[in-house]
């Protein structure tokens, strides 16, 4: 499977922002983007010129790079979103993080969308009972998203049982039966990362 190339750390200092790349590492003081929040390379604290063009295309690295999505999925997302009905942005957004890798991010069962995206690739979710390996599934509303019982006690699921997991509105989560539900759509306000949508939208219109 394709995959996005890069040590983690240098992508946030290059999109000047954390992207949460790292699970526990991105909270505590090791973050790079703590002690060494420049661009990385021999120029990284030199000023640069930022084109308008620059500046739309670091905002999409950066959504890209959040999320763990090459290219041609990215723009598949744009290309969906500009058909629904509303605000393309806002809408491609809403699609992005409604995938499933995504999902249990979200509900704290992994402590990365990279760790999140393997969890589903290893068949160790289901989603309505039925088992789903495709990081990029669409949950819906309804959707029941648990950790398969035949894997529930290894080490790394054990240990979120009783666990109070902060999350957005639109997710349940059960930690001691290790089991969510998707309660609605994910909006604009549900989605916590610094971005200006729009101009990702400007820089596909040109
Ligand atoms: Fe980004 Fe996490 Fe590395 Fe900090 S620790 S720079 S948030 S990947």
């Amino acid at each position: 499977m394709a995959k996005m190339i890069g040590a983690d750390c240098r992508q946030c200092r290059r999109e000047g922002c954390k992207l949460f790349l790292k699970g526990e590492r991105c909270t505590s003081k090791k973050c790079a983007m703590e002690r060494r929040p420049v661009a990385p390379g021999q120029h990284g604290t030199g000023r640069k010129r930022v084109t308008e063009y620059g500046t739309q295309l670091r905002e999409k690295q950066k959504v890209k790079r959040a999320y763990g999505i090459l290219e041609n999925q990215f723009r598949r997302y744009y290309e969906e979103a500009e058909r629904m009905k509303g605000i393309t942005g806002e809408n491609m957004l809403s699609l992005i993080e409604r995938r499933l890798d995504n999902v249990v991010y979200r509900m704290g069962i992994g402590s990365s969308r990279s760790e999140c995206r393997q969890i589903v690739n290893h068949s160790q979710i289901t989603v309505n009972g039925k088992t789903v390996n495709i990081p990029s599934y669409q949950v819906k509303v309804g959707d029941v998203i648990a950790v398969k019982d035949s894997k529930k006690d290894l080490d790394m699921f054990k240990g979120l049982k009783g666990m109070k997991i902060v999350m957005p509105k639109w997710l349940e989560f059960n930690s001691d039966t290790l089991e969510g539900k998707v309660l609605a759509l994910p909006t604009r306000e549900d989605i916590d990362l610094n971005i200006k949508e729009h101009l990702i939208i400007e820089l596909y219109s040109r």
